[in-house]
């Protein structure tokens, strides 16, 4: 028999959809009864990731590059595409940059036609280097726009004026989350981010690879509590940036010892040079999403390792 779909049952559009975050709202979102379109072109996303969402008939897949438009049917965009990591945003800045500012016009395009809500999945790294700490919503950064990661940076701050002229402009319920470095499991292993790469260096029974003096910060959320926040930000009706993120702040030294101690006391540290604009420091103040969405982290950062370790063991 045919399915045929509820009136009430929302369909959501994830782009970036087989990403590690993208993968885990689908799921989410599959969970509640919803219907899911993943688009992806699979620049950084997995069809792994997405293995065991193919068999539910609310899901659906297409292969499809942001900065070409897209014509579909569709009551929620979730705006995930833009690859994450350094390596892989730095791997090809001119599209990332194109990525960034394209593809969030063909999506609020998109938005705009179907009259869909709309969530962009911004960053902390609007912030740049930040001379406010921890960061609220009201401050405006310290970026540089000529530097490696400006690609990245600079494209979320345009993706977010182009999100705020949309709703100004034409009305569409937008979205603005300023998400805060998160990990857990279904991060590539080739990731380059520094949970992934410090987890699978000490399986590997590896020199675990700090780049500078590891006394800059971080601020880890683990992904189940990002994506609770990231759909309670859709349901709500705030159109302004929101962070989400774990205020819980560790230098990358502290954090390379929790891991060393979790999987192999005996592992040694590799001191690499720091890459050109590493934030010195990044915390959020979360604030504004307690007080809104009555949102904040649950998973505190060895429970989230051990989660995450767990499934690097049995996927590596
Ligand atoms: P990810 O690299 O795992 O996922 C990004 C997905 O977007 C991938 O599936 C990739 O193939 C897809 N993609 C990239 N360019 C595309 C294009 N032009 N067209 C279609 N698909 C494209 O990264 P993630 O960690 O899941 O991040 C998802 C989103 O969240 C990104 O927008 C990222 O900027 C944002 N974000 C993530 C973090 C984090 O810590 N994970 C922090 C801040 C912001
Ligand atoms: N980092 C590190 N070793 C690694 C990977 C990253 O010391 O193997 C550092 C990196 O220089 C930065 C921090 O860890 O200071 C977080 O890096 P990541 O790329 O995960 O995120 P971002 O810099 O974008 O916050």
């Amino acid at each position: 028999m045919d399915y045929i779909m509820h009136p009430n049952t929302k369909r959501n559009l994830i782009t970036g959809g087989s990403g590690f975050l993208g993968s885990h709202l689908a799921k989410k979102l599959l969970d509640k009864g919803e219907e899911v379109i993943c688009l992806d072109n699979f620049f950084t996303g997995k069809k792994n990731n997405i293995n065991e969402l193919i068999k539910n008939r609310n899901f659906e897949l297409i292969r499809h590059d942001v900065t070409e438009p897209i014509k579909l049917e569709i009551d929620n965009i979730w705006h995930l595409a833009c690859p994450a990591s350094p390596i892989h945003y730095q791997f090809n800045p001119i599209k990332t940059t194109k990525t960034s500012f394209m593809g969030t016009y063909n999506m609020l395009g998109l938005a705009k036609r179907v009259g869909a809500k709309f969530l962009l999945a911004s960053t902390s790294e609007v912030y740049g280097d930040p001379e406010e700490h921890p960061q609220k919503e009201s401050y405006k950064g310290s970026v540089n726009t000529t530097g490696i990661r400006s690609c990245y940076d600079e494209g979320k701050r345009i993706a977010e004026t182009l999100c705020s002229d949309y709703q100004r402009i034409h009305g569409v319920d937008v979205r603005i989350m300023r998400i805060f470095n998160t990990y857990g499991p279904k991060m590539r292993a080739d990731d380059g981010r520094v949970i992934s790469n410090f987890i699978v260096q000490a399986i590997k029974q590896e020199k675990i690879t700090i780049y500078g003096d590891g006394y800059q910060t971080r601020s880890f959320c683990y992904v189940d509590d990002l994506i609770d926040g990231m759909i309670l930000l859709m349901d709500s009706d705030y159109q302004n940036p929101v962070n989400i993120g774990n205020p819980n702040e560790f230098s990358i030294k502290e954090l390379a010892s929790i891991i060393r101690e979790l999987i192999n006391p005996k592992l040694t540290f590799d001191y690499k040079e720091l890459p050109k604009d590493d934030p010195r420091q990044r915390k959020p103040s979360i604030e504004l999403a307690k007080n809104l969405l009555n949102w904040e982290p649950k998973i505190e950062l060895k429970e989230g390792l051990l989660k995450t370790i767990d499934w690097f063991k049995k996927n590596l």
